[in-house]
């Protein structure tokens, strides 16, 4: 009998980096969501969702390694490629505080 050992440990759901798409853990992931009217063509404000409570879809980013935001380059990437509004299924402006919090 082999002891293979599984590569996968059980670390939850795997989610996309809608930035550089990488694969992680959520542990490694910061969510973005926008809450809001169920109108498709209503705008939206898409904000960090720190304690993942915010309903609806989501999309993640890389977590920047010692803040609780995401990492720079996957935010601008995301907005470059308006992965925002296509991961979260919506016309979405990102909530200001969020894009102040990227510094630079
Ligand atoms: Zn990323």
């Amino acid at each position: 009998m082999t002891s293979r050992r599984t590569a996968d440990r059980a670390v939850g759901p795997r989610r996309t980096c809608v930035g550089c798409g990488r694969e992680a853990g959520k542990a490694e992931l910061v969510r973005i969501a926008a809450p809001g009217a169920h109108d498709a063509a209503a705008p939206r404000i898409a904000v960090l969702d720190r304690d993942g409570r915010l309903g609806g879809r989501g999309a993640y980013l890389c977590r920047s390694a010692e803040h609780e935001r995401p990492q720079a380059d996957c935010f601008d990437a995301a907005v470059r490629r308006g992965a925002f509004a296509r991961a979260l299924r919506a016309r979405v402006t990102l909530d200001l505080k969020l894009v102040e919090s990227i510094g630079r």
